[in-house]
């Protein structure tokens, strides 16, 4: 029902409680401003529920390199490719993959891993730092990552995404048959090249992780909203937010409603084509073996992460939009995926999810104060990273928003990047 009265307020209001949204909220609190954290379903019940967990600082390689265009065929028809499109939603999907794909040459990549590098880089201190005295740090892990591979050959073909890497002050270890086993016995001799690299970590329970983070926002005094937000408008002196509960004033508004953010921001510059890479999971509990660190099968692209309550599985990008339901071949793929990365695999029951990965046309996320209305900011298409650079855009837009200059260039985040 809405109530037409305005409601008054001088805080700061941060539209959506995934981990970009409530890391928002824990930092404006810190700097002193009063926050009223909203979401239409409550903390984590969006992408931030599902991830793989992984704080991939290492991941500054989008998924659209050079060559792209000619190994899509084989992604997307190959049983085991982790590319997945629901045909009928092409037509709308043309207007976002034709930007997405024009990013596929060398210097487009080199500039989205230079500008991805600081905002993931020290990501696994970024969330030690968020989740500061509160219950959300039990699931937090220092690891390292590591990527198998089937042999050197395979390896050696992905020698672009290493030298990008390297270019970015990534290092790692390269190992070889036995050596593989010796770090992680669970996985399978059929895989005879790994790379690892340390100074990663995970988190056993990302959703309950975010939850967490909220409740503790919450004890500190972050007031929490459950309702849709529809239209957010620019006053003289701060912004109104038209909602189901009816409209609220307030002094400035943080967009970080993930996959959903277009309709909340474009009316105020945001020209960034997003779209939703449709991702998948799946928990097996009570797994007969299993990795102790995250571990990216590189075959089918999926990652197999130790968790709180089973082995999960999660990756695949599939196009198809917000509304259309899950698709059965991304689980088919990860359960083939898993009993390939690990011999006589068995557990005793099964989860599924579907989640919406916030991807912009040119793998950068959208983090800054809108080019036309003042009081409105944007932190949302964090494609595969968000989990791990949720915490640090969350600080960096606190900081904008209370007048603080961040300490790196923020200029290619911008939401008019596009002209
Ligand atoms: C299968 C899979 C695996 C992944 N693995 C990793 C990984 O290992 N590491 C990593 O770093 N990232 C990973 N990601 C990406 C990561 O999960 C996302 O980038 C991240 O969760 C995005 O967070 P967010 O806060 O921007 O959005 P979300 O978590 O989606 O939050 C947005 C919130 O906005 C709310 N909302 C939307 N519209 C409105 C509205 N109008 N009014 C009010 N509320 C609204 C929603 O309810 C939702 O809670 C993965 C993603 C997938 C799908």
């Amino acid at each position: 029902m809405t109530r037409a009265k305005t409601q008054k307020s001088r805080k700061v209001a941060v539209i959506g409680a995934g981990i970009v949204g409530v890391s928002c909220a824990i930092h404006l609190q810190r700097l002193g401003k009063q926050v009223l954290l909203i979401d239409r379903a409550g903390p984590a019940e969006g992408t931030s529920h599902g991830n793989a967990g992984v704080l991939a600082c290492c991941s500054v390689v989008p998924v659209v390199t050079p060559g792209i265009l000619s190994r899509v065929p084989k992604m997307l028809f190959n049983p085991d490719g982790p590319l997945f499109l629901k045909w009928r939603y092409m037509p709308r999907l043309l207007k976002f993959l034709i930007p997405y794909l024009k990013t596929a040459d060398a210097k487009t990549v080199d500039h989205i891993a230079k500008h991805l590098t600081p905002l993931l880089v020290d990501s696994v201190d970024e969330h030690f730092n968020v989740s500061d005295g509160s219950e959300a740090q039990q699931w937090l892990r220092k690891s390292p990552y590591m990527f198998v591979y089937k042999n050197r050959a395979a390896f050696e073909a992905d020698a672009y995404s290493w030298d990008l890497r390297r270019k970015n002050g990534f290092q790692w270890e390269v190992l070889e048959g036995d050596a593989i086993r010796q770090r992680e016995p669970a996985v399978s001799a059929d895989y005879d090249c790994a790379v690892i690299l340390q100074d990663h970590g995970f988190v056993t329970n990302p959703g309950q992780y975010v939850k967490d983070l909220a409740a503790t926002a919450v004890a500190a005094g972050v007031e929490l909203r459950i309702t849709a937000v529809h239209e957010v408008v620019q006053g003289d002196d701060g912004a109104t937010l038209k909602t189901d509960d009816g409209e609220i004033d307030v002094e400035a508004v943080i967009i970080a409603t993930g996959a959903w953010s277009s309709v909340l921001s474009k009316p105020h510059g945001a020209n960034v084509p997003l779209e939703t890479e449709r991702g998948y999971h799946v928990i097996l509990a009570e797994p007969s073996s299993q990795p102790t660190m995250p571990v990216m099968d590189t075959t089918r692209k999926f990652v197999a992460t130790p968790m709180a309550d089973g082995l999960r599985l999660a990756g695949v990008v599939e196009f198809g939009g917000l509304d259309a339901s899950p698709s059965q071949g991304p689980i088919d793929l990860l359960m083939r995926g898993v009993t390939a990365l690990i011999p006589n695999f068995k557990y005793k029951s099964k989860v599924t999810w579907m989640g919406h990965r916030p991807a912009t046309a040119d793998s950068l996320p959208v983090i800054g104060r809108s080019p036309i209305s003042k009081s409105v900011y944007f932190g949302y298409g964090h494609h595969h990273i968000g989990l791990t650079a949720g915490p640090k855009t969350g600080r960096l837009l606190a900081e904008m928003v209370a007048g603080l200059q961040p300490n790196i260039d923020m200029h290619a985040y911008r939401a008019d990047r596009y002209g």
